[in-house]
C-alpha cells in the first residue's frame, strides 16, 4: 500500500524525518461526553496517569536542559510544573468526572474554560497573560490522554502536527528537540513562518486534514520546500529522502562559491543585499555571507519568548552586539512591532481586540506604552556609539506619527548625552511602508525620513484586505496583484526622485523567483533572510538589468495574476 501524502505549503525549507506528535487544538470541540457510572474510576485513573506523565515529562525536560536554557525558558517550565500541581485545577477535574460523569477530555475542556474566564477577568496584565501557560499545560495532559505508544517520550526527533503555531513557542520547541512542524492552518507569510526560517526549523503550513489523518506516533517525512508530508514512508520514500538531503547539501556547497562574489547584474549594475535578522545567529550568518548591512532587525523576538520585559541594559547589549557583529555596516533596528499575531507573555498586547491586525500594533502599541518605547529607544541610541545604527518605525500611517517619534528621539538623545553616553552624531530614522495610506501619502512625509523600507508582507495584507495568517484567503493574499505592483512601483519611484534610500524587506525580497520582477520595478536594495541570500544573489547575477527595466511597462500593464505570472515566466533569466 502506498503511503499517505498530504500537500501543504512549504514555509521553512529543509527536510525532516521523525515521529508525529499530534497536538489537538484546545478550541476544537471536545464533544460533551458522559461516561457510565462503572467507568468513573477507570477514567479518573486515566486522567491521573496523564497528569503524572505530563509532570514527569516536565521534570525530565528541565533536567535534560539544565544549564542549556536561558533563565526565562527555565522559568516557563517551572511555572508549568506548578500549574500541574495546582489543587484548584486537579480537584475540580476529579469532581467533574465523579459527579457529572464527564469524560476526562471533556472535564479538562470545561475546567479550562472556567479558569480562562477567571484569568481573562484579571486586572493585572501579567496574570491575565498566564492563560497561555494554562493552555500549554492542558494541551500536554491532553496529549497524554490520547493514546501514544508507551515507548514514545519527550519531543526529541519529533515532528509536531498541530492546527497553528505561535511565534513564541518555536524556540522552545526546537530546544526540546522538535525537528519539524506541520500545521493544518497558517500561512507561509505569518510571523511564525518567518521565525521558523530564521531558526532553520522545517515547517509545512496549510496541510489541511493533517490533524485528522496523521496519527500520533506515525513516522513522517516533511519537505519544507514543496510542502509535501509523507505519512509512514516506504523504502522508496526513505531512499528519496536521503537523496534529497544529499542534493540540498550539494546545492549549499555550490552556492557557497558566491559568498565573496558581488551582487552585480550581467550588465554591471550593483544591487545592495541587506539582511533580515531576528537573532544573533542571523547576524553572524549575514556577515559571513557578505550582506551589506542589516535592513531589518526584528526586535520583537527578544520580547516574545520570555516572561518579563528585557530592561535597558539587556537590550543595549543585544543591539550593541548586532552592531558589532556587522563590523561597520549599517544595522537597521526596527522598534518593537508587537501586536496582531505577535502576542507577548507580558500583557503588552491586549488580548481582546476584535480586529488585532487593525488594532494596537507596532508604533501604535508603543504610543500606548511610552515607558516601554523609551527604554528601547535609549538602548538603541546607546548602541549607536558602537557603529551605524538606523532606527526603523513599523506600521507608520501618518506624518504626525513620525514627527512625534522624532521629538521623542530628540528628548532621549539630549538626556543620554547629559548622562555622559557617547552616542553617534546622527542616527538615521526610517519608516516602514506597509500601510497603504503611508504608501500613497509618501510624498507628504518623505522629507521627514532618512530611508524607507517596504514591508510587503503587511502591505499586501492591508491593500488586498486578506489576512496574512488565514489560509482561507491564502489564494487572495499574494503580491502578484496589479494593485500591489503599481503601488510598489510608485513608492520606489517617489523614493528615487527624492534621493531617499529604499529597500524592500518583506518576504518577497527573499524569493529568487521575484528578483527579476523587483529589479524591473527599479528596486536596487533587497533586505532578506540570510537563508536565501546566496540564491537571490545568484539570480540577480544572471539578470540583465537594462532588459528588465525596459519590460517594466509590460509588467505594470498586466491586468491579473495570470498576466503577471506570464511576465515572470517569460522573463526568468537563463544562465549565460
Ligand atoms: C512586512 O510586513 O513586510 C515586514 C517585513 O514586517 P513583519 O513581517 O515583521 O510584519
Ligand atoms: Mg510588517
Amino acid at each position: 500500500m502506498s503511503p499517505l501524502r498530504l500537500d501543504g505549503h512549504g514555509a521553512s525549507r529543509g527536510t525532516a524525518l521523525g515521529r508525529a506528535r499530534v497536538r489537538m487544538p484546545l478550541t476544537q470541540d471536545v464533544a460533551e461526553k458522559r461516561i457510565a457510572a462503572g467507568a468513573v474510576d477507570a477514567e479518573l485513573q486515566r486522567l491521573h496517569q496523564a497528569i503524572e506523565s505530563a509532570r514527569t515529562e516536565m521534570r525530565e525536560l528541565r533536567q535534560r536542559l539544565q544549564g542549556a536554557l536561558p533563565a526565562e525558558a527555565g522559568e516557563f517550565l517551572d511555572l508549568h510544573a506548578m500549574l500541574l500541581d495546582d489543587p484548584e485545577l486537579l480537584l475540580a477535574l476529579d469532581e467533574r468526572i465523579r459527579s457529572q460523569r464527564y469524560s476526562a477530555a471533556y472535564a479538562l475542556r470545561v475546567q479550562r474554560d472556567t479558569l480562562a474566564k477567571v484569568f481573562e477577568g484579571m486586572e493585572d496584565d501579567y496574570l491575565r497573560s498566564r492563560l497561555d501557560d494554562l493552555d500549554h499545560v492542558i494541551s500536554r495532559i491532553n496529549a497524554f490522554l490520547h493514546e501514544r505508544p508507551a515507548n514514545v517520550k519527550g519531543l526529541a526527533g519529533e515532528i509536531l502536527v498541530c492546527e497553528n503555531i505561535a511565534p513564541s513557542e518555536l524556540a522552545q520547541l526546537q530546544s526540546q528537540g522538535v525537528v519539524g512542524i506541520v500545521t493544518s492552518a497558517g500561512s507561509p507569510l505569518s510571523h511564525s513562518a518567518i521565525l521558523a526560517r530564521s531558526l532553520h526549523l522545517p515547517l509545512v503550513v496549510g496541510a489541511s486534514g493533517a490533524l485528522r489523518r496523521i496519527h500520533d506516533g506515525a513516522v513522517l517525512i516533511l519537505d519544507g520546500s514543496s510542502g509535501e508530508v509523507t505519512v509512514e514512508p516506504g523504502a522508496d520514500d526513505l531512499r528519496q529522502y536521503r537523496q534529497r538531503q544529499r542534493e540540498l547539501a550539494r546545492e549549499q556547497r555550490e552556492l557557497g562559491h558566491l559568498r565573496s562574489k558581488p551582487t552585480r547584474t550581467r550588465d554591471g549594475v550593483d544591487i545592495t543585499l541587506l539582511a533580515n535578522a531576528e537573532s544573533p545567529e542571523d547576524v553572524a550568518q549575514a556577515h559571513a555571507l557578505g550582506a551589506h548591512g542589516l535592513g531589518l532587525y526584528r526586535t520583537e523576538f527578544l520580547f516574545l519568548q520570555r516572561n518579563g520585559l528585557p530592561d535597558e541594559d539587556e537590550q543595549f547589549r543585544h543591539y550593541r552586539d548586532a552592531v558589532l557583529g556587522m563590523s561597520g555596516y549599517p544595522v537597521t533596528i526596527r522598534i518593537l512591532d508587537l501586536g496582531a499575531d505577535k502576542a507577548d507573555r507580558n500583557g503588552l498586547v491586549a488580548g481582546h481586540e476584535e480586529n488585532p491586525a487593525l488594532g494596537l500594533r507596532g508604533i501604535r502599541l508603543l504610543r500606548a506604552h511610552p515607558r516601554v518605547a523609551d527604554t528601547q529607544l535609549r538602548a538603541l541610541l546607546r548602541a549607536s556609539g558602537y557603529g551605524p545604527v538606523r532606527i526603523l518605525l513599523p506600521m507608520v500611517s501618518a506624518r504626525e506619527e513620525i514627527l512625534a517619534f522624532k521629538r521623542r528621539v530628540a528628548r532621549l538623545t539630549a538626556a543620554l548625552r547629559a548622562e555622559g553616553h557617547a552616542l553617534a552624531e546622527q542616527v538615521a530614522l526610517g519608516a516602514m511602508i506597509e500601510v497603504p495610506a503611508a504608501a500613497i501619502a509618501l510624498p507628504g512625509f518623505i522629507d521627514q525620513v532618512d530611508f524607507l523600507s517596504v514591508g510587503t508582507n503587511d502591505l499586501v495584507q492591508y491593500l488586498l484586505a486578506a489576512d496574512r495568517n488565514n489560509e482561507a484567503v491564502g489564494e487572495l493574499y499574494s503580491p502578484l496583484h496589479p494593485a500591489v505592483l503599481q503601488l510598489l512601483a510608485q513608492v520606489i519611484d517617489t523614493a528615487h526622485r527624492h534621493g531617499t534610500p529604499l529597500s524592500v524587506c518583506g518576504e518577497i525580497a527573499g524569493d529568487p523567483r521575484m528578483a527579476p520582477l523587483l529589479l524591473a520595478l527599479g528596486l536596487n536594495a533587497f533586505s532578506l533572510h540570510p537563508g536565501t541570500l546566496l540564491e537571490v544573489r545568484r539570480t540577480i547575477r544572471d539578470c540583465d538589468h537594462a532588459g528588465l527595466r525596459a519590460r517594466a511597462d509590460k509588467l505594470l500593464q498586466a491586468r491579473d495574476r495570470r498576466g503577471i505570472e506570464r511576465w515572470i515566466a517569460e522573463t526568468a533569466p537563463s544562465a549565460p
